[in-house]
């Protein structure tokens, strides 16, 4: 392979605690390596430049069944946005749910390297690796959902924390899934009834269990296996007036749980697009902001991470294994919707949503997103993120970078809005004046999301050791600026290395790259009883039978990365 010297660059990254300095990076066979460890290298000329690792996306929905029903089901969003095959480039289209193709190269030229599926239906795991290997370029994991799922209700109903970590050991391994994900624990399945989980202690219909049993007992089971990442929450009530006090109560569930896992990561749970869960009020009419609140306790808190959600004011497509959010959601904006049940295991909903900045509760739900990161205090436990596509496509995480790094860009958002004064009462920003800095940038979307995945001894930073994935970006942090320089920048990496081959150089797509899919293979001790009822419950219930559930061979999985974890002691 070829071994690459990026020279001369402003370096900003958390894990050898460089910040800003001019400092060369050497890359040989896949790896960053000491400068002297190169003989022959090709010079890339990054004076006056910015440089980091490669990102890191820990929670987007990018690849799977829900979100290829968004793209079936909204043309609208491929109007006018097709681009045709030229040089490597293949042929791409979509905005906020982009084909495959163009997720890999939009995301590589925001300078981004590893992307995360954040909810997995497992009946529909191959369709999902499908669309994962055809992604280019990108590193790429998906999570399984559990928080709704037959076997792990009935096993927790009754604190089975052995048979539930055996029964996750067996469907990560079958669904070559990354982590334990959790949405709207109960509430989906109770939504097969026309039902809902609006808080922890709120009964699931016919399993005599609540939502604070499932959530703890998997936090425990995701502990006794010692997975590379922790439980990862997307709790109930989201979206309603009110709701803060529902994630809250969620968050106190990790209380007294310490991590257990030789990966390196220090939280026990992933609270995932957390401003969808900071809203007070009661009505939309009084919807307020309680960013403040949730973020207090997150910063109080090491043993918990959270990623944003922010909202980008876009015209996007929401999806979500919230089954019951979305049926609400559809008769708010009476928009169209589709709603899908996966057998003994989820849900899902799918709705186009506009955020527009006339809307009052929009304008809120962009102030909460910004909030919750610029109260933060520690930039390692709170990760950029929009929920792709949720609160806005992930392509505008340049514009967010914008937001936080400058006042002026968020005083001239706020002065645009319709109802101004009224979003200034109902929410802190206005009077918040912190601006992020490009290390504290770094650790949001590199080192920050690397550390909770348990996956820092990979990705996120720039030591020697680490995976080559390397972004230049034309920006010069030591002369003046204006806001938009920083979204212009950080929308187009001027080059990124993804495992040591270069993928973009000039600007342009040179490479679809060496893309990995990751996995985690738990070895548990043998466990007759759960492997007993997964062959019960395939007989019974299941409409497929074991041997086409699982994901196996080269078709699904041609170029994997497995993290081995030992759980038999
Ligand atoms: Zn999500």
């Amino acid at each position: 392979m070829a071994e690459y010297l990026i020279k001369n660059g402003f370096v900003f990254d958390p894990v050898l605690g460089i910040k800003g300095d001019v400092v060369d990076i050497a890359i040989k066979d896949g790896k960053i390596v000491e400068t002297t460890e190169v003989k022959d290298p090709k010079v890339i000329d990054a004076a006056g430049k910015t440089v980091m690792a490669g990102g890191v996306d820990i929670h987007a929905h990018v690849a799977g069944p829900k979100v290829n029903v968004g793209r079936n089901f909204r043309p609208e969003d491929k109007l006018f946005t097709y681009k045709p095959r030229s040089g490597v480039e293949r042929m791409q289209g979509g905005f906020s749910v982009p084909t495959t193709i163009r997720t890999g190269y939009n995301y590589a030229r925001m300078g981004y390297t590893t992307v995360m599926e954040a909810a997995m239906p497992p009946l529909y795991a191959r369709h999902t690796h499908e669309e994962i290997r055809d992604t280019p370029i990108l590193d790429q994991g998906a999570y399984p959902v559990f928080g709704n799922n037959w076997f792990v209700l009935e096993y927790l109903k009754n604190h089975e924390i052995e048979n539930t970590a055996a029964y996750v050991a067996w469907l990560l391994r079958a669904t070559k899934g990354y982590a334990v994900k959790v949405v709207n624990p109960g509430g989906t399945e109770a939504w097969g009834w026309g039902l809902n989980c609006e808080n922890v202690h709120d009964p699931v219909p016919y399993f005599d269990i609540t939502p604070a049993q499932i959530v703890k007992g998997l936090i425990e089971a995701n502990e006794y296996l010692g997975l590379p990442h922790s439980m990862h929450i997307h709790a109930n009530n989201l979206g309603n007036p009110g709701n803060y006090t529902t994630t809250l109560d969620t968050f106190r569930l990790s209380e007294g749980i310490k991590p257990r896992s030789k990966f390196g990561r220090d939280q026990v749970m992933h609270h995932t697009h957390v401003q969808f869960h900071s809203y007070g009020g009661d009505s939309w009419g009084n919807f307020e902001s309680k960013a403040p609140e949730v973020i207090d306790y997150v910063n109080s808190h090491d043993n918990i991470t959270i990623d944003l959600g922010a909202v980008t004011l876009d015209e996007t497509t929401t999806m979500t294994a919230d089954g019951p959010f979305e049926h609400h959601l559809t008769e708010l904006n009476h928009l169209k919707w589709a709603n899908t049940d996966v057998e003994l295991e989820t849900g899902s909903g799918v709705v186009p949503y506009v955020y527009s900045p006339n809307i009052k509760v929009c304008a809120i739900q962009w102030c909460i997103g910004l909030e919750l990161a610029l109260l933060a205090k520690d930039p390692m436990r709170v990760f950029l993120s929009t929920d792709h596509p949720n609160a806005g496509p992930f392509t505008r995480y340049p514009r967010i970078m914008k937001w936080l790094m400058s006042e002026e860009a968020r005083r001239q958002q706020i002065d645009s809005f319709k109802h101004r004064d009224k979003v200034i009462e109902a929410t802190n920003l206005a009077g918040i004046d912190r601006e992020l800095d490009l290390y504290e940038i770094a650790q949001m979307t590199r080192a920050g999301p690397a550390k909770a995945l348990g996956l820092s001894q990979i990705y996120g930073g720039l030591a020697p050791g680490l995976d080559a994935d390397v972004a230049v970006y034309d920006f010069n942090p030591s002369e003046p600026y204006a806001p938009d320089d920083i979204e212009k920048a950080f929308s187009s990496a001027e080059h990124l290395f993804k495992t040591g081959v270069q993928v973009i150089r000039d600007r342009e797509i040179v490479s679809n790259g060496n893309k990995r899919t990751l996995w985690v293979n738990a070895k548990v001790n043998e466990n007759p009883q759960v492997m007993r009822d997964v062959r019960e419950k395939f007989l019974r219930y299941y409409t497929v039978t074991l041997n086409n559930y699982e994901v196996s061979g080269h078709h699904y999985i041609p170029n994997p990365y497995v993290i081995e974890v030992d759980a038999t002691q």
